[in-house]
């Protein structure tokens, strides 16, 4: 099977029009499954390889032909004449967007559990996304690719993380998450962000600029220097979208500023961010400049308020009870012995002077073993000092840390039993009831 046009010649003969199309059109030779089907008379295929009995071909195929209508109805059009989706099960996740086409790399288990077959959905809407933002809507800066060196640009917020917005919003759309299952994955987006120390060092459009050198380079200081335009960008997505579907009072929202640029800009020259930027001020008939400069070019904390006060939001309380002591280190499991793996950024292991890759073989003398540690720290309080028995490169050393209170805020957005009827309005124009 080829994703390539076949432009005559010999049967399995396929002629590419130019390098960029040749390079954008994967190709698999061997016995894959396929379900076909068609949107508005356009033919799609569903391409399983691997599929082995485990994998529900029919359900992925049939939902992934209610994603396509949800984009088309979204868009009002399909820009390809034809679409193949390639789903290899290799047991990894990731996906790549093409044209006319996409990649997805998933578990052959993933049709068989609920949260992994949305995460794939969710995947798969993602990519198909992509097919117009980006692949024909896309930053200025990606086209023509020049193949010999980086390509940067700062509006991967636009590219990836409106991408990313819209894939769970049109899983939901599609019929395939309920309301709560897609609050469930935009809390999930703003608990990463606000959890991750690099939002507070690395403005949004700088860390798109470094993609090449860091994003898809990172270590186990990542968290704590950079921030991910994928996700920081979906929460800024859902901003954006409440304070445009507020100020036109539900009557326009980011869904139009989408359709505007796609119309305007979705051509050969590509957008910069301050032509993006102006038309969702015009979609939104106010002024969005302040929003923009400090959700994208500075380390401010973002707003919530604008989102929860649309849709007659709230955060879910935080538990009750005494909190937890906390050292605020991530480890792994090293054949039974405890490694450090990570150390946020303002925790009590920052700056105590243990490292990443340590072994913590004691605390306070007394033994602990991989998967030993929380155990441990539940006989401890916040502010106890402990002291720790490391071993670093084979050398022991000792180090002393004074425990914090584990993080209480939740991030769980929920329904607000007090939302007035406009807030419980605009809440179902945006993700239905
Ligand atoms: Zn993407």
């Amino acid at each position: 099977v080829s994703a390539l046009d076949e432009m005559g010649g010999e049967r399995d003969a396929f002629i590419a029009p130019d390098f960029d199309t040749l390079v954008d059109s994967p190709t698999v030779v061997g016995d894959p499954a396929i379900h076909d089907f068609s949107v508005v008379a356009v033919p799609h295929q569903h391409v399983i390889i691997g599929e082995a009995g485990v994998w529900d071909g029919a359900r992925s195929a049939r939902d992934m032909e209610r994603i396509v209508r949800a984009a088309r109805d979204f868009w009002g059009v399909l820009p390809y004449d034809r679409y193949t989706v390639f789903n290899l099960l290799t047991e990894a996740r990731g996906g790549l967007e093409h044209a006319t086409s996409t990649v997805l790399m998933t578990s052959r288990w993933s049709t068989r559990t609920d949260t992994a077959y949305r995460d794939w959905l969710g995947l798969l809407a993602h990519e198909l996304f992509h097919a117009w933002n980006v692949k024909r809507l896309r930053p200025l800066e990606l086209g023509p690719f020049d193949y010999e060196r980086e390509n940067h640009t700062r509006t991967l917020w636009i590219a990836e993380g409106l991408t990313e917005y819209y894939g769970d919003l049109l899983v939901r759309r599609a019929g395939l998450a309920t309301p709560d299952e897609y609050l469930t994955a935009l809390s999930t987006h703003i608990r990463e962000l606000q959890s991750r120390p690099g939002r507070l060092v690395v403005p949004l459009e700088s860390a798109a600029f470094d993609a090449w050198i860091k994003q898809y380079r990172p270590d186990e200081n990542s968290r704590n220097v950079s921030v991910d335009y994928y996700g920081k960008g979906a929460v800024i997505g859902a901003l954006l979208d409440a304070r445009i579907r507020l100020a036109t009072r539900g009557a326009r929202s980011l869904d139009d500023v989408m359709r505007v640029a796609y119309a305007r800009h979705g051509g050969d020259r590509g957008y910069t961010s301050a032509e993006f930027r102006t038309i969702a001020g015009t979609v939104a008939g106010i002024e969005l400049g302040a929003f923009f400069h400090h959700a994208l070019e500075t380390t401010g904390e973002l707003d919530y308020e604008p989102l929860l006060a649309c849709y007659g939001l709230r955060f879910r309380a935080e538990p009750d009870g005494a909190p937890a002591a906390w050292l605020g280190v991530t480890t792994r499991d090293d054949g039974g012995r405890l490694i450090i793996a990570g150390i946020a950024r303002d925790t009590p292991a920052y700056g105590s002077g243990l490292s990443v890759e340590d072994e913590i073989i004691a605390i306070d003398d007394f033994r602990v073993r991989a998967g030993g540690l929380g155990p441990r720290l539940e006989q401890y309080r916040p502010g106890d000092r402990i002291e720790l028995l490391i071993a670093r490169r084979d050398a022991l050393r000792r180090y002393a840390a004074t425990l914090g209170a584990v993080p209480r805020a939740t991030w769980t957005l929920e329904p607000d039993p007090g939302a007035t009827a406009e807030q419980i309005a605009r809440r179902r124009e945006w993700i239905g009831e």
